[in-house]
C-alpha cells in the first residue's frame, strides 16, 4: 500500500507550524510519529493534502517540572514517559498506560499528543491522564485555549479541536503526598494489543490511615470516549478504604458503562472485566496512597 500524495511542511518552530496550519485552511495535519496518521493514509482512511510535521519542534518535546506542576509537550514520544524518573514517580499510572502502549518500536515513534487527538476509545493514555485531571493545551495563530481532557473527546475519532489548532502541552498537578493511582489494561495478548477494556484510578487519602478524597475512576473502550464512572466515585468518597467499599465500587463501575459487543469482546465480558480491573486498580492505588 503506497501512500498518497500529499504535500509535506516542516517548520522549524511553533509559530511557523501554527502560520501553515492556518494557511492549508482544514486541508492539512499535524503529523507527529505518525503511527496512526500514516497507516490511515495508506488504508485510504485519511487523506489530508498537507501534512505538517510538529515531531522536531524542540518546544514541544520536553517535560517539564515546577512549583507542583508538569507540562509535558505534545511531542514528547511514549517510550520517554515510560522511562522518566518524574513520571514514574510522580505519575506512575500514566507510565503505566506509555509501558503497555503497543511495542518498543511504536513506542519510540509514537507521541502523547498523538495518543490523545486520535481519540480511540481504546487509547492507552487518556484514562490514567483523567484520572490525573489533566487539562490540554491548544493553539492556533490567534491564541490558545486550556481545556480539560474529558471535555476534549467527543466520540470515536472526534474532538472538539479546531482544524488549524495544534495541541502544544498536557498540564498536570503534582499529586499530594498521601495519593496513588493505577492503571490496568486487559488485551487479547500481553503486547502490541489494543484494550478490550483499560481502569484508571486515583484517590487522594485526608491521612495515611484516612478516608478517600477525590477519587477518580475512568473506564476506556466500553463507550465511545473514555468515561468517568460517577457513582462508582461516589461510593468511594468520604470512605475509609476496605475491601468492601473496593468491591461495591467496582460493582458500580460495571454498571456505569455500556460496552459493545465486537470481535474482540462481548458486552458481557467487558462489564465484568471492568468490575475485576477496577478491584485491582483501588487496591494498587491504595497501596501507593498509604506508601506501602
Ligand atoms: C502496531 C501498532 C500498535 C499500536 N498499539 C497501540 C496501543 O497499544 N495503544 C494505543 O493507545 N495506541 C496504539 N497504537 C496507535 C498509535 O501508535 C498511538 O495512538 C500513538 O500514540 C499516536 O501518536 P503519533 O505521534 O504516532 O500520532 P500521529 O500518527 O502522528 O497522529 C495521529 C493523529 O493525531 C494528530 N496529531 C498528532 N499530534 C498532534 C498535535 N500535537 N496537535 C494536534 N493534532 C495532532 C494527527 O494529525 C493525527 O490526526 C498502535 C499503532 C500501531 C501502528
Amino acid at each position: 500500500m503506497l501512500l498518497p500524495r500529499f504535500c509535506y511542511h516542516e517548520p522549524e518552530n511553533l509559530e511557523q507550524a501554527l502560520v501553515i496550519m492556518n494557511e492549508v485552511k482544514g486541508k492539512g495535519l499535524p503529523l507527529a510519529g505518525g503511527t496512526d496518521l500514516l497507516v490511515n493514509m495508506k488504508k485510504g482512511i485519511m487523506c489530508p493534502e498537507n501534512l505538517i510535521c510538529v515531531s522536531g519542534i524542540q518546544k514541544l518535546r520536553q517535560i517539564h517540572a515546577a512549583k507542583g506542576k508538569m507540562n509535558i509537550g505534545a511531542c514528547v514520544r511514549v517510550g520517554e514517559l515510560a522511562k522518566s524518573i518524574e513520571i514514574r514517580t510522580f505519575f506512575s499510572a500514566l507510565a503505566e498506560g506509555a509501558m503497555s502502549l503497543g511495542s518498543p518500536l511504536i513506542r519510540n515513534m509514537a507521541t502523547i499528543g498523538g495518543n490523545i487527538v486520535t481519540a480511540r476509545p481504546a487509547a492507552d493514555l487518556p484514562p490514567s491522564l483523567m484520572a490525573y485531571g489533566a487539562r490540554i493545551m491548544l493553539r492556533n495563530i490567534y491564541g490558545e485555549r486550556l481545556v480539560v481532557l474529558e471535555d476534549f473527546f467527543k466520540g470515536p475519532g472526534e474532538t472538539i479541536r479546531n482544524s488549524e489548532e495544534i495541541v502544544t502541552e498536557i498540564l498536570l498537578n503534582k499529586p499530594p503526598e498521601y495519593s496513588g493511582a493505577a492503571y490496568m489494561k486487559l488485551g487479547v495478548r500481553q503486547a502490541l494489543e489494543i484494550s478490550i477494556v483499560n481502569v484508571a484510578v486515583y484517590m487522594e487519602l485526608n491521612a495515611k490511615d484516612g478516608a478517600i478524597c477525590k477519587p477518580r475512576v475512568i473506564l476506556g473502550s466500553v463507550a465511545p470516549t473514555p468515561i468517568r464512572a460517577f457513582s462508582s466515585e461516589q461510593i468511594l468518597s468520604g470512605e475509609k478504604p476496605s475491601k468492601a467499599l473496593f468491591e461495591s465500587a467496582a460493582e458500580a463501575a460495571s454498571s456505569d458503562c455500556k460496552p459493545i459487543t465486537d470481535f474482540r469482546a462481548s458486552e458481557e465480558y467487558r462489564k465484568d472485566m471492568v468490575k475485576v480491573l477496577t478491584k485491582r486498580a483501588l487496591v494498587k492505588a491504595y497501596r501507593e496512597a498509604r506508601k506501602e
